[in-house]
């Protein structure tokens, strides 16, 4: 998503809207995850010039495709995060801080920006719904679908090891 912003480069004060679609499939892990989007994000806000820096700020909302945290079941989940940015020309550095981002020219390239805004925001994990009953540790059932009908107490992981010496002295 390339965004040029001519338009109010030298106006203190001048705001535009922006309005487009990034990819965000990169087939990259991060932290270990690689996140899937069922189709490009959509990324609509504005930019307004503040005289020192362009202020960004964007909402991105895609749908990922990844799994349930609880029953692992391959679910599509709706996500919204908040880009906001300040962007600073690379010749006018003097008016950047740590954490503006520095851009050649009239044109901002959006998509590393909207990709780190993603990994900045994103939840650490999905459930298909809010009870997910989840999976039997026993015998892997999913419980949304009924009982399994296993034994089973709730153990403490803690305890488990224990119990299972308990168990081979009564043998
Ligand atoms: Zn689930
Ligand atoms: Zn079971």
């Amino acid at each position: 998503m390339i965004i040029d912003v001519s338009g109010i480069l030298k106006e203190s004060g001048g705001r535009m809207n922006v309005s487009g679609e990034v990819d965000l499939n990169t087939g990259e892990a991060f932290l270990g995850e690689v996140y899937r989007f069922k189709e490009p994000v959509t990324v609509k806000g504005s930019i307004s010039n503040n005289s020192k820096s362009l202020i960004l700020k964007a909402e991105g909302v895609g749908v990922l495709k990844t799994r349930c945290a609880r029953c692992m079941k391959d679910i599509e989940a709706e996500v919204k995060f908040p880009i906001d940015e300040n962007l600073v020309r690379a010749e006018d550095s003097e008016n950047a801080d740590e954490d503006s981002i520095l851009f050649e020219g009239n044109i901002i390239e959006a998509d590393e920006i909207a990709l780190n805004s993603f990994l900045m925001n994103v939840p650490t994990r999905f459930l298909c719904k809010e009870d997910c009953k989840g999976l039997c540790a026993k015998c892997g059932a999913d419980l949304n679908e009924g009982e399994c009908g296993c034994d089973y107490e709730q153990i403490d992981p803690r305890w488990a090891g224990l119990l299972d010496i308990i168990n081979e002295d009564k043998e």
